[in-house]
């Protein structure tokens, strides 16, 4: 059985307290309702507290927890849209999941297509690695090198994934003026450059295609996978792609992309003596890439 609150119906006793402290008043609700199952000897129950804030439901949950040995069940009530309730219920539920705290978890969108909110649960869970199920999509961010039509590629192939179980990760990479190091954690990738493409798998080249059957091709390799649990790699096909991408690599060896960028400033401060540690007791701003002002 679930027992709580929501932010919307407190009873009328705690509507001082709720005018003074939010908060408190949550959790005062909700252990109210504990205790009375508690007298009823009844102690198969999860608690929830939901409010539409977030910061509120975030404190109320962490109080709650460290003062009740039961089930807790996350939610942000009536968190929004689809796109505005996914980043509030990640927000709230990811901070909370992320601390340890919440055993079950509802997402609440205002949509009339209820997998949509499974969908988000699950992509919460796998984002804290909670919870395998699927595949997972990683995409860089495009910057002005990008090589190919990425929004749509991205689009296309997330919403084809959405038919696989296995939870393999799958790059999507701009362009393949950094290689594919980036990616080298992904099962499969692609990435792009001049009307050609590279579908790669675990850091390696599998293949060379035109760009027009890079999505094609990556699901093709993605398919034989899925069928017999190993990456299929011709060695003819590798090594004419691991050429590719060394041209390519070498035509572009001078730029300063955004991951070159990351990787010269982090070999800088590997570099630097001595390592500042960050540490908030001793400075708010030491040792932070960007510092506060
Ligand atoms: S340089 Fe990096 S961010 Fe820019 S398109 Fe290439 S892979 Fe994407």
């Amino acid at each position: 059985m679930r027992i709580g609150v929501n932010s919307g119906s407190l009873p009328r006793h705690l509507h001082a307290l709720e005018r003074e402290s939010p908060v408190e008043a949550l959790v005062s609700a909700a252990a109210e309702f504990v205790a009375l199952m508690e007298r009823l000897d009844f102690e198969d129950f999860k608690v929830s507290i939901k409010s539409t804030n977030v910061p509120n439901t975030i404190a109320s949950n962490r109080l709650l927890a460290a003062r009740i040995p039961y089930p807790l069940h996350l939610g942000i009530t009536e968190a929004g849209t689809k796109w505005s309730g996914s980043l509030k219920s990640a927000v709230g539920l990811g901070t909370l999941l992320a601390d340890g705290i919440g055993d079950t978890i509802r997402i609440s969108l205002s949509t009339f297509h209820a997998e949509e909110e499974v969908k988000v649960a699950w992509e919460i869970l796998k984002a804290l690695h909670l919870r395998e199920r699927g595949p997972v999509l990683i995409a860089c961010p495009t910057c002005g090198r990008l090589q190919f039509d990425m929004d749509t590629v991205v689009t296309e192939i997330e919403r084809r994934l959405e038919a696989y179980e296995d939870p393999i990760e799958v790059a999507v990479l701009g362009c393949a003026v950094n290689g594919i190091g980036e990616a080298a954690h992904a099962d499969f990738g692609i990435t792009g450059a001049k009307n050609e493409g590279l579908v790669f798998s675990r850091g390696k080249p599998l293949r060379k295609v035109p760009q027009d059957q890079l999505v094609e091709t990556l699901f093709a390799e993605i398919d034989k996978y899925v069928a017999s649990k190993r990456i299929d790699v011709k060695d003819a096909d590798a090594a004419e792609g691991a050429r590719w991408l060394a041209r390519i690599e070498a035509e572009n060896a001078g730029e300063l992309t955004p991951e070159r960028i990351a990787a010269m400033e982090a070999a800088a401060a590997a570099a630097a003596e001595p390592a500042v540690p960050l540490d908030e007791a001793v400075s708010p701003v030491a040792g932070r890439r960007f510092t506060r002002t």
